[in-house]
């Protein structure tokens, strides 16, 4: 059965006619999906009631079930949640402003995942800890939001994929979830607010040059060198520094637009003055900005995050070649929001390391 959540308008229309239904009832069939966010065809209440049987036996509307959410100090909050098939993902709201005073924050930024684990490895981080087990559809991933806006009663208008998995490797899946995203007949939002973060897949970072849609592209790169990314960046073998940038020349060259390079702060490993001065000189290459984000611990990993101090030198070591810079003050990181924390400790809570507690209890869903 096709998922109606995995389809584009022109392929609605396209299934319409060969039930032999009328096209224009697409739009009203996408505004009940994703204006009205029906959840299920039999709540279509102006379509004909022959129209929505029809629809129930050749379309299915799945969604997603909440296992857990986790909020924190700042109101970010974590969710995890389980597919149709038992696999868990997660993805983190944050607000761009914390709501200290009962106000509403101005921006609300979802960040999703696009596949269940993670093949690249990264050695310091969670997601790829436990292995890759498959591509998550179009329909899953824009379920996410879907589904943080119902949990949560905010409106989505900023989207990074920053979550679990490694966007560019699902290329076809998350293009086709871009498009939803961004669509009027879809959620609406628009390309400038969505963000794709790679670490570093360098064929698909010319392929994504390529398409039309301007969204935004974030480069993880983590090490101003071959030497540093090899330690802790296995893809970095098979595309080196080098080659990375000059895709990323391509881009922004076919694109004009600025990248934004992610920098994850790790002590004794990347956090040098060599590392601030070359980490400059590309950043300076492309006209890019810089995002520095201190290490975010993971159970079971080596690594930690340099002192406040280390980390205000690399910031201005940055600023001193003039880059744009900022330092996050890591928003979630009570609540263990990077990348594929929550889920690992829920397996492990699961029974597969029953010697490990997660640290933190859920609490519960706010209602709408
Ligand atoms: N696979 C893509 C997107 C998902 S990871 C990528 O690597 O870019 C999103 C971001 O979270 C990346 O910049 C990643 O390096 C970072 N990240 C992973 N683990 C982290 C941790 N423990 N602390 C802080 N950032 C982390
Ligand atoms: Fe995968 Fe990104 Fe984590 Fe690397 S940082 S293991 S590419 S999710």
């Amino acid at each position: 059965m096709t998922e109606i959540k995995s389809l584009l308008f022109d392929e609605l229309q396209t299934k319409l006619q060969a039930l032999d239904e009328p096209v224009y009832r697409a739009s009203q069939i996408m505004d009940w999906v994703y204006k009205k966010q029906a959840g299920g065809f039999e709540k279509m209440s102006d379509l004909p009631r022959t129209l929505r049987t029809q629809l129930a036996q050749n379309f299915s509307m799945g969604k997603l079930d909440v296992v857990r959410v986790f909020g924190s100090r700042d109101t970010t909050r974590k969710f995890l949640f389980r597919l149709g098939d038992g696999n868990l993902i997660e993805s983190v709201l944050i607000p761009a402003s914390p709501a200290l005073y009962g106000q509403k924050s101005d921006r609300q930024t979802a960040c999703v995942s696009t596949q269940v684990g993670c093949a690249y490895g990264c050695k310091f981080c969670a997601s790829g800890l436990d292995g890759f087990s498959r591509n998550l559809r179009a329909n899953e991933i824009v379920d996410q939001i879907i589904a943080i806006e119902r949990a949560s009663g905010e409106k989505i208008d900023n989207i990074v994929f920053m979550g679990m998995g490694e966007p560019l490797a699902n290329f076809g899946n998350v293009m086709r979830a871009i498009r939803i995203l961004n669509a009027p007949w879809g959620l609406g939002i628009g390309a400038r607010h969505i963000t794709v973060s790679t670490s570093g897949l360098a064929p698909q970072i010319k392929k994504l040059a390529d398409e039309p849609l301007q969204i935004r592209l974030a480069i993880s790169l983590h090490g101003a060198t071959d030497e540093v990314r090899n330690q802790i960046m296995p893809i970095n073998r098979r595309y080196n520094l080098e080659t990375l940038l000059s895709a990323c020349d391509y881009y922004v060259e076919r694109k004009k637009q600025r990248l934004t390079f992610e920098y994850i702060l790790i002590a004794s490993v990347n956090d040098t003055d060599e590392q601030a001065h070359l980490l400059a000189r590309h950043a300076h290459r492309f006209s890019a900005k810089v995002n520095l984000i201190p290490y975010n611990t993971v159970q079971g990993l080596p690594w930690l995050r340099p002192s406040q101090n280390c980390q205000e030198k690399f910031l201005s070591i940055l600023r001193t070649h003039g880059i744009p810079a900022t330092l996050r003050r890591e928003k979630g990181g009570d609540i263990d929001a990077a990348c594929g924390q929550l889920r690992l400790q829920t397996k492990r809570m699961q029974g597969r390391h029953p010697e490990r507690r997660a640290p933190e209890s859920p609490v519960a869903l706010p209602s709408k």
